[in-house]
């Protein structure tokens, strides 16, 4: 398997150099020149595999040659006995109130409680294979909105050759999600809260990652969604999903509470390599820009606003790029002109043949915060379940939207313990906490206070990589 850029002017290479590399030289990102293909036989083994097995066979071909395939399936195994579920990502049904033949797909049962455990937890210990193989180090430099930093942050504590810096909004993480990234005593951990919003601690990631000198002098590394690994470990609970709910030839719609594009992106891979997908539904809250040019063909740039989904308060998607590369027909210089326009002009027209592409396979729904509330609400009243705020999101998306019969799956992308104020406002009940969160209380934070300015997080970089 070899991997090419989305903008066509940086080396081709194989997943060892992708993990590590994170953004392409130039500036694009990293996707397989070809999507490998599973079987209707692999599709049907799959229900009677472990979560584990059918990872290991779902991702062999993606980190081929760099990683023998026993090693893989040794840091799988490891990733998900972290997971507090036996199945690792469980399935439950909804009441028909909701919509007939809807389920929820609990992607939060890993360490940190939210979805992105499901791909940290490997990531972690690939980054750490492949850096012992080499024998080097590196730096993690990454932006959260929330849930990432808390799931790098516990991947990667303790791990030898990696430092990991984590960039976080100022005050726009709940409480939750700060201390699960504040209160890690590990030396090899470094938080820093920017005075602005998400985008900007993705920009300036990104512009640490456009300064080659800077990047290679200290060996800068990404785990944010950019990184191809996650959107690999993340196609597998598709197929775990539709083995569980539908016949290997059975069609099954998903809709995904989405910010970077990186969950659902998973799920149109994995309809590329077999798996048959009727409708990948992009649920967005009040942040819509997805919805917007999903409607109208326009990709414009609004101002953030913040919401009870912060995971999702983003304006910038960057693993769209990724979809419009493959919908263009991986065309590289229509591509790098388009993200030219859209970073000077804040606005992108789809041409005509990829926005008809684009609407061929996705659906998308915007939800508001009042729907959002209502949503935790009722499905609390009728079936006495909690959904935090980004699956609520995904939910009433689903509800808005004709998906005509098949199943739907619903991503339920956090606990909602992990934001009780809004789960306990909307439904006058708290949600059962797990006792990881409750010790969260008791412990001391370390984070430092930065503005939102490239020199001073350089500076802060330089200090921890040297
Ligand atoms: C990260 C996150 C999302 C958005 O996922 P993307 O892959 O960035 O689209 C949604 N919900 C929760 C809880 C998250 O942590």
């Amino acid at each position: 398997m070899r991997y090419e850029s989305t903008r066509g002017k940086a080396p081709v290479l194989e997943f060892g150099d992708v993990l590590l590399a994170g953004l392409a030289e130039d500036g694009g990102l990293y996707v397989p020149t070809e999507f490998p293909r599973l079987t209707p036989a692999d599709l049907r083994s799959f229900a009677e595999m472990s979560y584990s097995d059918v990872a290991t066979r779902v991702l062999a071909p993606f980190v081929s040659p760099s990683i023998e395939n026993d090693d893989l399936g040794a840091m799988i195994e490891e990733s998900y006995a972290t997971f507090q579920h036996p199945e690792v990502v469980p399935v439950r049904p909804l009441t028909s109130e909701i919509g007939e033949d809807r389920h929820l797909v609990e992607l939060f049962w890993g360490p940190t409680f939210s979805f992105k455990d499901v791909a940290l937890q490997l990531l972690g210990r690939l980054f750490e294979h492949e850096l012992s193989r080499r024998d080097t180090t590196v730096t993690i430099v990454g932006a959260t909105s929330g849930d990432t930093g808390s799931a790098a942050i516990e991947a990667c504590r303790d791990r030898d050759g990696i430092d990991l810096v984590m960039l976080h909004p100022r005050g726009r993480v709940s409480e939750v999600q700060r201390r699960q990234m504040t209160t890690v005593a590990s030396t090899n951990i470094h938080n820093v809260a920017i005075e602005g919003t998400f985008d900007d601690c993705q920009d300036l990631v990104k512009a640490m990652f456009a300064d080659l000198q800077f990047r290679e002098q200290h060996r800068l590394a990404a785990v944010n969604s950019i990184n191809w690994a996650r959107v690999a470990a993340q196609t597998v609970y598709y197929f775990t999903t539709a083995s569980k709910l539908v016949s290997p030839n059975e069609r099954i719609s998903f809709c995904v509470p989405t910010g970077n594009f990186g969950n659902i992106f998973a799920g149109y891979i994995a309809a590329q390599m077999g798996l048959p997908v009727h409708r990948l539904v992009i649920a967005s809250n009040h942040n819509d820009i997805l919805t917007r040019a999903h409607a109208s063909g326009i990709m414009e740039i609004q101002e953030v606003e913040p919401s009870t989904s912060p995971a999702m308060d983003i304006q910038v998607s960057s693993n769209f790029e990724r979809l419009l590369f493959d919908l263009s027909g991986k065309d590289a210089s229509w591509l790098r002109d388009a993200m030219q326009e859209f970073r000077s002009n804040g606005s992108l027209t789809l041409e005509p043949p990829v926005l008809e592409r684009l609407r061929n396979f996705f659906d998308a729904g915007t939800a508001t915060e009042q729907e959002v509330a209502k949503t935790i609400a009722q499905v609390h009243s009728t079936q006495q379940q909690f959904l935090d705020p980004h699956t609520a999101v995904g939910v009433n998306v689903a509800r808005q939207i004709d998906l005509g019969n098949a199943p739907v799956a619903i991503m339920a992308t956090a606990h909602p313990a992990k934001f009780e104020a809004v789960v306990k406002e909307a439904t006058g009940v708290a949600p059962p906490q797990p006792e990881e969160i409750t010790a969260l209380g008791d412990k001391p934070e370390r984070c430092a206070d930065l503005p939102n300015d490239l020199t001073s997080v350089m500076e802060f970089v330089l200090g921890v990589s040297e």
